[in-house]
């Protein structure tokens, strides 16, 4: 089977729904593949606060949903796959989900990233409901509460700064005795009085997936293994984010952590190849930001083509 098309996105958070509905509404009839969490990190989430135009806030998934709706209401094609390999080494591209094979005229990466996680059964069941990966997102929603962040890296230090301003306690759980974070994060968090550390520690359990909220959670003694409980409402996860890039490796131009690098504008190394959100920003990280970025992937796109006489 093979389906030439003018530009296919790949990924299906923000970035690469913005791009769909940009590319659709000029005409260029693109084709989305959702990738093996379609929706992206939002559908991970419950309530979001920060995406304009939600004055009372959105469910993630319905923001997804919702971003999917008008990408398709203007012509935009989605395919419920994920891209196995790519060959942007010939023109048109081309990209394969098992052995269909699909060729196009430009892409755009929006595979977004993945947060790291801990890997507990209970950290995937209470996700969305106390466990969080975003404190910009969901830090709000522990007003007076006591939370427990880990990570001993700058997003374990800045994410732990921001949600002082809304919890009552910020208990930091590294792994280690010694910070990873620059100084001057580690600085200003270990200044903060609602901020205390727990060394040498990691988390064995969070409670209560029963519930379908944050009580609680187990703490191991890395040297000892003596454990502890403590009593919170809410687990921020900061132990990294990896870039959703596996299958562009020794083709795309990425920094050292796998995050694709912006040539020109949006456009990747590979001329008619762009890459839009968490996929290239390690840094800001927004389902906004992404947006946005996904807008600029299009427009790029609509320009490349045009002058190229397609
Ligand atoms: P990071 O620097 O890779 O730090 C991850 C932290 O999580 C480390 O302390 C690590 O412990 C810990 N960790 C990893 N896996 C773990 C596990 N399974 N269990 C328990 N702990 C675990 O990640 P990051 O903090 O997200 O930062 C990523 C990059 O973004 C960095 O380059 C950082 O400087 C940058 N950043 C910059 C800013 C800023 O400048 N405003 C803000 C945020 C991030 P170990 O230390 O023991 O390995």
């Amino acid at each position: 089977m093979s389906d030439k098309r003018k530009v296919i996105i790949i990924g299906t958070g923000p970035a690469g729904y913005t791009a769909a509905i940009y590319a659709a509404r000029t005409n260029l009839k693109p084709l989305i593949f959702a990738g093996p969490e379609p929706g992206g990190q939002l559908t991970l989430t419950t309530q979001v606060e920060n995406f304009p135009g939600f004055p009372k806030g959105i469910l993630g998934p319905n923001l997804m949903e919702a971003m999917k709706e008008q990408a398709e209401s203007f012509g935009a094609e989605l395919i419920y796959d994920a891209v196995t390999k790519v060959n942007f080494k010939t023109h048109p591209f081309e990209m394969f989900v098992g052995n269909d094979k699909y060729t196009s005229d430009t892409v755009i990466i929006s595979t977004g990233a993945s947060a790291q996680l801990l890997g507990l059964e209970s950290e995937k069941k209470l996700l969305g409901h106390g466990v969080s990966t975003c404190a910009t997102c969901d830090g709000a929603f522990f007003r007076n509460q006591e939370v427990a962040v880990i990570g001993g890296g700058d997003t374990a230090m800045e994410d732990s700064t921001f949600i002082t301003k809304f919890a009552s306690k910020v208990s930091i759980i590294h792994r280690r005795d010694t910070l990873r974070a620059s100084k001057i994060m580690q600085e200003r968090a270990m200044k903060n009085p609602k901020i205390q550390f727990i060394w040498n520690s990691t988390i064995d359990e969070i409670h209560d997936p029963e519930k379908s909220t944050v009580t609680g959670v187990t703490l191991r003694e890395v040297k000892t293994g003596k454990k502890s409980d403590l009593a919170v409402g809410g687990v921020f996860v900061a132990i990294g984010h990896r870039p959703n890039t596996e299958i562009f490796k020794g083709q795309i131009d990425m920094d050292e952590q796998g995050y694709i690098r912006h040539h020109k504008h949006t456009m990747t190394n590979i001329d008619g190849v762009f890459a839009a959100g968490d996929v290239v920003d390690h840094y800001y990280r927004q389902a906004v930001t992404a947006a946005g970025m996904g807008c600029q992937a299009a427009m790029d796109v609509e320009k490349y083509l045009e002058t190229r006489g397609h």
